[in-house]
């Protein structure tokens, strides 16, 4: 079986004109996938809408209702972040809908794992609120299909954007049959994440957070997905795995202080696959969230792809970042968060 990507024309028609989250992200992965010629060797999944139900699991209708009259009325600035354009509308259900198709082909085996190349992103949606260049929260709304549509009881998202995923934090803080992993600069925008931000009521301890210094990179993120999150996510045995997959951690990238190289992405990737490969036979789905930096962002999904796809190889163009300072021995913070979430010293 091959690995799936979604890839659509309608995720370029998402015109935010010159603002960072543009539609040339996606041209750059594009080229270099075709350039290393990884592009032939997928099976592509068709996108599609995403239906009012369904995005109704994860926002109020209100403002779905908001946001659709506010595009209508020819978008522009909805928050200092946030700019939309007559097609995001149709742009934002089919980011939410090809999530939703990539899981499909992953749970009827069409597909080993998945990739969907979507915009907008995400994770900060929240309820009500499109926030931080994200419309509707496409792997919440992937989440809610997933556990409504199949026999599965548990689904562990991993968000390694650089950014805390407020909006997937939220939209499963009660909840057991998500997991929520997250690793993110902090303190950074949006400034929650805190490590005792662990969920409540029944979702109690099922919200992981892994808060990164400024100037950390492959050593702390190695650690703690290794230390924290492998043995978190063997205990809770997800049935399905998903992945907010941003890459604005990179080095090369200006809107973080995280020093993540290419190579190091494809690290975490294959630590997150062999999560599923135990645990739930490789059902893995990723679909986009940040990345800024064009080079970076397109090798490093490049590189994804290949683990994706069970291959070694790595092309990093960039290689390790200059090290101006690196932030001390990691071991107190890996013992915290060990102890924080039960497991064994
Ligand atoms: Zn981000």
């Amino acid at each position: 079986m091959s690995t799936g990507y979604v890839n659509d024309e309608i995720y370029l028609e998402h015109d935010t004109k010159d603002h960072v989250e543009g539609k040339d992200r996606l041209t750059a992965i594009n080229t270099i996938l075709e350039k290393t010629k990884i592009k032939e060797q997928l099976a592509p999944i068709a996108a599609r809408a995403a239906t009012i139900d369904e995005i109704a699991t994860t926002h109020d209708r209100d403002y779905i209702r908001t946001l659709k009259a506010e595009i209508d009325g020819g978008g522009g600035w909805l928050d200092p972040d946030t700019y939309v354009s007559p097609k995001s509308w149709d742009a934002a259900l089919f980011a939410a809908g090809g999530l939703m198709n990539a899981v499909d082909s992953v749970m009827n085996k069409k597909c080993e794992n998945a990739f969907a190349l979507v915009r907008p992103p995400g994770h900060h949606a929240t309820r009500q609120h499109q926030m931080g260049f994200c419309l509707f929260n496409n792997v919440a709304v992937a989440a809610r299909f997933a556990l409504a549509n199949y026999d599965i009881k548990r689904v562990l998202i991993v968000d390694f954007d650089v950014h805390h995923g407020n909006g997937t934090q939220d939209s499963f803080y009660t909840d057991s049959q998500v997991l929520y992993f997250s690793t993110h600069e902090y303190p950074w925008y949006p400034f929650t994440g805190r490590a005792d931000e662990t969920g409540a009521r029944g979702g109690e301890g099922y919200n992981v957070n892994v808060p990164m210094e400024a100037d950390s990179g492959d050593r702390e993120y190695l650690r703690a997905f290794n230390e924290v999150l492998v043995p978190v996510a063997e205990r809770y045995s997800p049935d399905l795995v998903l992945v907010s997959a941003g890459y604005d951690a990179h080095w090369k990238d200006d809107i973080s202080n995280i020093n993540l190289t290419t190579t190091g992405f494809a690290r975490l990737a294959k630590i997150i696959r062999g999560i599923s490969d135990k645990c739930c036979s490789n059902r893995l789905v990723f679909t986009l969230e940040g990345g800024y930096n064009r080079a970076a962002l397109a090798y490093s999904v490049a590189a994804t792809f290949e683990v994706l796809m069970g291959h070694n190889e790595v092309i990093d163009p960039f290689g390790e970042p200059p090290m101006i300072f690196t932030p001390g021995d990691p071991d107190n913070f890996i013992k915290m968060l060990r102890r924080l979430h039960g497991l064994q010293d």
